[in-house]
Order: C-alpha cells, then structure tokens, then sequence
C-alpha cells in the first residue's frame, strides 16, 4: 500500500491505538481513546482546543514550529512572501484604549458553521461529524473561494512544488491547506502535535464530554472565541485574550 493510499484509508476510517501522553513521570495530560480502524467517526464527540494565551512563550511560537515540524511546512522556497504558507501564525493585537498588548496563535478555528465548507464548490472544503474541519486534496480545485470565506485568515494555497512530504500530511501544488486539528494523531488516539509541545498551555478532547479536561475548564474559567460575534461556534477556545 502506498503512502497516500495509507493516508486516505485513516483520512476516512481513522486507526486505532489507544495512548496515553506523559509530559514527565506520573504526571498524564490526558488520554484519547483510538478507535478501530472499520469503525466511522462519529458525532457523539466534537474535538476542540483551549488555548492559555498567557501561558504560552513568544506569543505561541512553539505551536508555530511544532506544527511546522509535524507537517512539513514553511520550508518551500517563495517567489512572493505574501503567498507564505501558514497553517498557523502568531498575531499581535493591541487594544485601543489600554494598549494591552498581547499574542496569540491563530490557526483553522473548527467553525461549527464553516463558511470555507459553505462555499466550496466541488465539496473539498468539509467538516467531519466530529467537528474537524479538512480539504479533500484529491478533489480540491484550487479556486481558494474557501480563503476568502474564512473570516480568520487560516488558510493558504501551496504555489510550489512539494518535496519530501510527511507520509500523514499529502500536499500538493495548487491546493489549499489549513491545520487539520492533526486528524493523523487524533485518530491515532493521540493529541495534535502544538498541544503535545504546549507545556499544557493548550488543552485538548472532546467538547460534548462533560467529564473532559477542557469541558472542565471551560465551565470553570470560560474560553472565548475570536470574532464570536460572527456567530460560527469555533472548536478552539482561549484564554487569555
Ligand atoms: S477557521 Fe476558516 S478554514 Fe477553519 S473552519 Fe472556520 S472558515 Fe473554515
Ligand atoms: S492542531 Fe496540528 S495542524 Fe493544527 S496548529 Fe496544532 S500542530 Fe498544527
């Protein structure tokens, strides 16, 4: 089986190896259950991040290089800096009044409502029933009608060719890409690649599950959304902002 072929048959199916991360002896972050390989995703979970602004470094650079290491991204060559690749991107905002300033990564929010799936025209752009949101790169066309949908800036269009690709990340040359939550790792019952680096800064699981860490912590503390106002009920949450 190829590498592709690989990647296409966890895309659909998920694998399944249940797993446990520890950041030091003892000490367990969470744990993700993985399922069976034939068995379908499902909608009784919604995965979702939450983000501690405050407690991540250089406004969140580490998540930037650990999504770039997970990935391979950032490293192709660019005729035109504006086309950068960007799965995710540290931005700074400053408040007007105050001038409170502070940083935060930004990648694909997750939308519930996901405009980039609204307006894709070959149904490339799709949200799984467990709230990630993808591109099919087999059947995405290219036309970025899904970048200018997305109200947060989290999508690119890869404009070189790729080489040395990871075998759970396919790219290709006049798609368009955006973080995919790390399905990959998720369906491998293990948390995505930044919340793994985050020092627990970044908490990760299941949305619907009362007893979860993050549910937990979003009932405790509240988690706000960027531009909550649009309505879009976004999986990633932070605090912080
Ligand atoms: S953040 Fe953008 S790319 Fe991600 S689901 Fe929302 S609209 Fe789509
Ligand atoms: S969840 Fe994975 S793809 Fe998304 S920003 Fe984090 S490392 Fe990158």
């Amino acid at each position: 089986m190829s590498n592709i072929d690989a990647y296409r048959r966890r895309f659909l199916l998920g694998a399944g190896i249940a797993s446990v991360a520890t950041v030091a002896p003892g000490l367990v972050l969470r744990q993700v259950n993985a399922k069976p390989a034939d068995e379908a995703v499902t909608d009784q979970k919604r995965w979702g991040m939450l983000i501690d602004v405050d407690k991540l470094p250089n406004g969140g650079q580490g998540v930037v290089d650990a999504c770039k290491a997970e990935h391979g991204w950032g490293h192709e060559e660019h005729s035109n800096a504006e086309q950068k690749t960007q799965w995710v991107r540290t931005v700074k905002v400053t408040e007007k009044l105050t001038k409170h300033e502070f940083k935060l990564p930004v990648m694909c929010q997750h939308c519930e409502t996901a405009p980039c799936a609204d307006v894709c025209p070959t149904g490339a752009s799709f949200k799984r029933v467990d709230g990630i949101v993808l591109v099919n790169k087999h059947i995405c066309i290219g036309c970025r009608y899904c970048m200018m949908a997305c109200p947060y800036k989290a999508r690119s269009l890869v404009h070189e060719a790729i080489f040395d690709q990871k075998p759970d990340t396919p790219r290709g040359k006049g798609t368009v890409e955006a973080c995919t939550l790390c399905v990959h790792k998720i369906d491998a019952g293990e948390q995505p690649a930044c919340v793994a680096s985050s020092n627990g800064a970044i908490v990760f699981g299941d949305l619907k599950d009362e007893s979860s860490e993050i549910s937990k912590q979003l009932k405790a503390r509240g988690g706000k959304q960027i531009r909550a106002d649009l309505g879009l009920n976004t999986g990633v949450r932070y605090q912080g902002i």
